[in-house]
């Protein structure tokens, strides 16, 4: 019992088990409240309350009571912190199940010594705890500790994690690039497709007139009757005939291009000699290019050389093949037409056309069969053409079971080849 700082001090007889009472030890008390003054500051007008203490650098907690019936006097115990610990010792040990394996829990004390720990024999470097926590004003300086019964465990599982993170994060912005690259690539196709489809209107506009004014200009000559001249007759004659022949393979191109745009196609195969097939087109041909100047040479095999496909298909093939030719020819105007029989990889027949013109550009090999595409449009080259006929070549070919391709010619201009299945020739 401490006696109210104007009170006399008395002896407590009982204290309570684990406590020693504050008049045991009258020295003790002296360093708690080495002045009456100092006391009655400390505890002020309330009824009870604890006081800790550093007395010789030793912690000291003091529990007091003024009974409000004799405001006089102060009961007061000191805790025996060494038995607090062992009470304590049971807290401690009520680890939630889930982290009993992961977690071991220690009570500090003021010099970061474990006074109770939940896992007992466990070591580790106290001063360094997982998590803790102060216990507060009555116990100043002593903790609760949480410490990780197996550290490497979660420096491998943070490491996981963080590998998992970063290669997801990885993985997104690859997808976001390639998603992005995607948009950009397919606006750009569109882009490009929306500009050759208005420059194939206008191609295709200007196809139909030419010929059409030619043939209407001709075809009025004529009929006023003042060409008196046999041979400007023919000739007239020989004009209106090539540009109703050209204007018609613009209008095939057209249709069969819409055709097979909505897959609607049809195709009527027979089994065919291409060899003679492709020896009447030239000879239909042959009139209008060397009209023009040109030096054209058939070459064919034979015996015939069969294929199964439809004849006329097959001839739109060819006569776009040698339109182009003369299109794209400059000033050596030679076209060559051969067809072959190629036993490798596959049994094959082969139809070649070169001219000595232009030739397609380096890296616009495989673009000028896309639709619409242009290597040498009007505007640069002054060549007139709708970007369809390779197009369509390529797709009956397919269609056909086989392909046409573009080389480029040894000293110059172009080699287009029609490649197509054989067939047995008693088939
Ligand atoms: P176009 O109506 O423009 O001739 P095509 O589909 O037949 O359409 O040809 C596509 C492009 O391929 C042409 O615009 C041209 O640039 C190129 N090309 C086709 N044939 C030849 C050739 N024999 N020589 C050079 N370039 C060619």
């Amino acid at each position: 019992m401490l006696q109210s700082p104007n009170a006399p001090r008395q002896q407590q007889p009982d204290a309570a088990p684990g406590f020693s009472a504050a008049d045991d030890a009258q020295q003790q008390l002296s360093k708690i409240a080495p002045s009456e003054a100092e006391f009655r500051q400390l505890i002020g007008e309330e009824n009870e309350g604890t006081l800790a203490r550093f007395v010789d650098n030793k912690l000291s907690v003091l529990f007091w009571y003024r009974p409000p019936q004799k405001p006089d006097f102060v009961f007061g115990a000191q805790i025996a912190l060494p038995r607090l610990g062992q009470e304590l010792q049971a807290v401690v040990r009520e680890v939630e199940p889930a982290l009993r394996g992961e977690i071991c829990v220690a009570l500090l004390d003021d010099t970061a010594k474990p006074v109770a720990i939940s896992h007992p024999g466990f070591h580790a470097v106290w001063k360094r705890p997982f998590v803790a926590t102060e216990i507060g004003e009555t116990l100043p300086h002593w903790e609760i500790g949480v410490y990780l019964l197996n550290p490497a465990k979660l420096t491998q599982s943070a490491h996981t994690l963080k590998l998992t993170l970063g290669l997801l994060i990885a993985v997104l912005l690859l997808a976001i690039g390639v998603g992005s690259w995607l948009i950009v690539a397919d606006l750009g196709r569109q882009l490009r497709l929306a500009r050759q489809k208005t420059d194939f209107v206008s191609n295709v506009s200007h196809e139909l007139k030419t010929p059409l004014t030619s043939i209407r200009m001709f075809s009025e000559l004529l009929a006023e009757g003042r060409v008196t001249d046999r041979a400007k007759h023919r000739s007239y004659l020989g004009i209106i005939s090539a540009e109703t022949a050209r204007l018609t393979r613009l209008i095939n191109n057209v249709l069969d291009f819409a055709r097979i745009d909505r897959g609607e196609k049809k195709y009527n195969r027979q089994r065919c000699d291409l060899a003679e097939l492709v020896r009447e087109t030239a000879e239909t041909y042959r009139p209008h290019l060397e009209a023009n100047g040109f030096q054209f040479t058939c070459e064919l095999p034979e015996s015939p050389l069969f294929v199964h496909g439809d004849r006329d298909a097959l001839a739109q093939v060819i006569v776009n093949l040698l339109s182009n030719a003369e299109k794209y020819s400059d000033s050596r105007k030679e076209v060559v037409l051969q067809v072959k029989s190629l036993a490798h990889p596959s049994p094959f027949a082969e139809v070649k056309v070169l001219d000595r013109g232009l030739g397609v550009p380096v890296r616009c090999g495989e673009k000028i069969f896309e639709q619409f595409y242009r290597a040498h449009d009007s505007l640069s080259n002054g060549i007139q053409g709708s970007g369809l006929g390779l197009t369509l070549a390529r797709q009956i070919a397919r269609a056909h079971g086989g392909d046409v391709v573009y080389e480029t010619r040894d000293g110059g201009g172009s080699c287009f080849s029609l490649r197509l299945p054989r067939v047995d020739s008693a088939k």
